[in-house]
């Protein structure tokens, strides 16, 4: 069946029941890449049910908030979590020893060198990715599809899952009110976007809720723009 025919068939789907039908329509080892915020864990919530220790592949970047490490080792602990946490291939120190704080200079490069490149190798077992990227949440993700066939730069192909693609704020904390998810502390300071501490600020009110990354000058890091969707995915 083509990527367009999949995404079709399961746009409109309650995620939970997306979840299940996609998980019994398609075979191989899964993964989830999770950064911790709430749309990840209502996502890793729902697979939990079928996939308990799924791998919850994390990008370790070492430039994160100090209470995002701490809510992952919390829910990590809490929920049993299969993590692994993906590193590059510098450490910070060595990195910033030989580019300097790359998070101001070449913000690009940091993120490839620290995320793009460390999952694109993690991802290469893998035949299904879900994730918790939504649509509202970026004017670069308007586009989103529930499911998306997708081809890493090696050429392995991949169906990315995303099934909260639908999802406004509401319905996201709703969902994590009624099933008790804790949620990131940060959240109630002010922040509707989180990633690495040097990137993220509080977005100005009414903004793109991404707009406090980076400092306004990109809305993505990279790790959802590398990969081809292929050809038959819409
Ligand atoms: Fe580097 Fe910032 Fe990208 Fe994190 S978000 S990898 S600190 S540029």
């Amino acid at each position: 069946m083509s990527g367009q025919d999949i995404s079709v068939r399961y746009e409109g789907m309650h995620p939970p029941q997306l979840i299940e039908r996609v998980l019994a329509e398609n075979q191989g080892p899964a993964c989830i890449t999770c950064s911790f915020q709430v749309e990840g864990m209502i996502v890793l919530h729902l697979l939990r049910r079928y996939l308990a220790d799924i791998p919850v592949l994390f990008l370790d970047t070492g430039y994160h908030f100090a209470e995002t490490y701490a809510y992952r080792d919390r829910m990590t602990k809490l929920w049993n979590l299969n993590l692994v946490n993906l590193t590059a291939q510098q450490s910070v120190a060595e990195q910033e020893a030989q580019f300097g704080k790359l998070f101001r200079s070449d913000p690009g490069r940091c993120c490839y060198l620290r995320k793009v490149e460390p999952l694109m190798r993690a991802l290469e077992p893998y035949k299904l990715w879900f994730t918790g990227l939504r649509r509202q949440r970026s004017s670069t993700r308007h586009t989103l599809k529930v499911l998306e066939h997708h081809q890493l730069p090696s050429g392995h192909e991949l169906l990315k899952v995303n099934p909260l693609a639908a999802w406004d704020w509401e319905q996201v904390w709703n969902y994590a009110a009624e099933h008790g998810i804790e949620s990131l502390p940060l959240y109630e300071e002010g922040y509707p976007s989180i990633g690495c501490q040097p990137c993220t600020a509080k977005p100005a009110q009414g903004a793109d809720p991404r707009s406090g990354r980076w400092g306004g000058t990109k809305l993505e890091c990279g790790i959802h723009t590398i990969s081809k969707q292929g050809e038959q995915a819409c």
